[in-house]
């Protein structure tokens, strides 16, 4: 990985950041509460609801280990998020190691790093066209796999393929939900990270995943 941005001081790094001042800390996003005013019971260790956030606005703010983009096959760059991401990045540098890759299969997943962004890398997802629950799944438990296999805890999800790519908000919703809370189910694989967070951009998702995570997550 080529990404200069990665052995850099904190102190330094936020100094490069595109989105300037306006980084939002993984401590500034609250944990996913059903009674979201009580302590959560916590009962054999941690629940897995406590390592599933809601975040809503631009995941290109997010100072976390890894934001996820909702990439094409050929890791080209494009419209959505993905063109938010390759801004905020700072496009050559980004372009530059995408085009090392050979590109991405769908329902696959590749790492960069982050370059600008505060998130120190991205991991680009290439979500199907149209709706395939298989595909889709395939997205976030390889996201999350590859995150653990690069020893980071934090990441955000943005609804992949529910732009362009028309993939229905709801049946998406539902498909990221139980894969993320299936994968959270395994033993081996809760303890190995801190965070994931749903980054939800739009109006429609924010009323479907507030309705939807009771179910996924109840605590
Ligand atoms: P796809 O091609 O996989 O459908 P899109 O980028 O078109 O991807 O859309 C995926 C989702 O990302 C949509 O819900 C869209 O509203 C959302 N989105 C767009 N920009 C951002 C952003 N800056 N941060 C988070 N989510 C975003």
């Amino acid at each position: 990985m080529v990404d200069q941005f990665l052995s850099m001081k904190l102190e330094e790094k936020r100094q490069q950041y595109k989105c300037g001042s306006k980084y939002v800390t993984l401590s500034q996003i609250p944990v996913w509460s059903v009674k979201s005013n009580k302590p959560s019971a916590v009962s054999n260790g941690e629940i897995a609801g406590s390592k599933v956030s809601v975040f809503v606005g631009d995941i290109t703010t997010l100072e976390i280990d890894a934001i996820v983009n909702a990439a094409n096959g050929k890791l080209a760059g494009g419209g959505g998020v993905d063109g938010f991401i390759h801004r905020a990045a700072g496009a050559e540098d980004l372009q530059a190691e995408c085009q090392t890759l050979n590109g991405c299969e769908t329902g696959s997943c590749k790492i960069t790093g982050g370059y600008r962004l505060p998130a120190k890398y991205i991991i680009h997802c290439v979500g199907p066209v149209g709706e395939k629950p298989g595909p889709l799944a395939s997205c976030y438990e390889s996201a999350m796999n590859l995150l653990v296999a690069n020893n980071l805890r934090s990441i955000a999800f943005p609804c992949i393929s529910t732009g362009v790519y028309g993939y229905p908000n709801e049946s998406a919703a539902k498909v990221a939900l139980n894969a993320i809370q299936t994968w959270l189910n395994d033993p081996n694989n809760r303890d190995k990270i801190d965070r994931i967070i749903f980054c939800l951009f739009l109006e429609k998702d924010v009323e479907i995943y507030n309705r939807l995570l009771n179910q996924y997550f109840p605590d």
